[in-house]
């Protein structure tokens, strides 16, 4: 009697583990070891590159996308990120920038001035305080107090075409023009957990205190460990409309690819607004949980660089709507 009982409790045990094998595969979520790092634009390429030497050695995926972002964040010759940018129509250099880790902690500092890495602020303030968002003087002032340093952000270049600017003062955000642009990155570590980064100067002679999307979590970045990260450029105020980033996650959650998300999303955009979508440029990246990726934009031109062991950073051209 007792062995048939111990019998018939080994074949359950066995049974279930069986079944949630087969759950495992039915929902598409085989393991993988593989680390990858997605990022927004060709600056991408030198952003991962960074990213790549500390996911390759099993370093943690939050390290990985810091790191990262800070290339184009430092070069003065990008001017949509960090140093160089160009400025609000005041002249004035503003950054916004957001960080997410695998636990959902995230930081984020908005219309941030002087500062070369406003991401490394986003994760001070996600690690040092009980807030997610600082923004204006009250960041610059957190920065400081946090050993940052105040640098004038304007460079030559930035200023002369600003100066150009000012001569017709029209203000007409053009697709894919270098007027704006963010790098939006986000990482799989061998550890299987993930973390975002979003970094830029916002739109190029933007009234001043405009924010976009990009420092704002849901928006420009999101990211749920459970199920995957995604990450936003173009024209801020379109995907905060819709909660872009965060809407492309919840599509994954939903049973989606992250191209197929990335792609709902978009139409979202589109089916709100169907004449201004055709003028402007939006583009989101998604990575889930496999470290299976996705890429789609209204337009033509959204490009996007893929580092991982398969992939040896390189770029990519999205798939579009129009
Ligand atoms: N999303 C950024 C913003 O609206 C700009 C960009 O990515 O082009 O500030």
């Amino acid at each position: 009697m007792k062995t048939s009982r111990r019998k018939f409790l080994q074949s359950s045990t066995i049974l279930a583990s069986l079944a949630s094998v087969q759950r495992l595969f039915a929902n598409n979520t085989k393991p993988v070891n593989k680390p990858i790092v997605i990022s927004t634009w060709n600056f991408g390429v030198g952003a991962n590159a960074e990213a790549w030497k500390i996911l390759s050695k099993g370093g943690r995926a939050l390290d990985a996308v810091e790191a990262g972002v800070q290339v184009p964040e430092g070069d003065p010759k990008e001017t949509s990120v960090g140093l160089g940018g160009l400025p609000d129509r005041d002249g004035r250099v503003t950054l916004d920038a957001c960080i997410m880790d695998e636990f959902s902690n995230c930081g984020a500092v908005a219309c941030l001035e002087h500062i070369v890495h406003p991401i490394s602020v986003a994760r001070k303030v996600m690690e040092k305080t009980p807030h997610v968002l600082l923004v204006g003087d009250g960041a610059l002032q957190f920065a400081l107090a946090n050993g940052f340093k105040k640098e004038n952000l304007l460079t030559a270049e930035s200023e002369k075409k600003w100066k150009e600017w000012l001569r017709k003062s029209e203000y007409k955000p053009i697709v894919n023009i270098e007027n704006h642009d963010t790098i939006g990155m986000i990482a799989l570590g061998t550890d299987q957990n993930l973390a975002g980064a979003c970094t830029t100067s916002g739109m190029a002679y933007k009234m001043r205190g405009r924010v976009g999307d990009s420092p704002i979590i849901g928006a420009g970045l999101f990211v749920d460990n459970e199920i995957g990260a995604a990450t936003s450029t173009g024209l801020g105020e379109e995907v905060i409309r819709i909660c872009g980033s965060h809407l492309v996650v919840e599509l994954m959650r939903q049973g989606n690819l992250p191209q197929q998300a990335c792609e709902l999303a978009v139409k979202r955009i589109v089916k709100n607004q169907p004449g201004k979508s055709k003028e402007i440029q939006v583009g989101f990246l998604a990575v889930n949980k496999n470290g299976e990726i996705g890429a789609y934009a209204l337009q033509k031109g959204f490009t996007y660089a893929v580092c991982s062991n398969d992939v040896p950073n390189k770029i990519f051209e999205a798939k579009s709507f129009y």
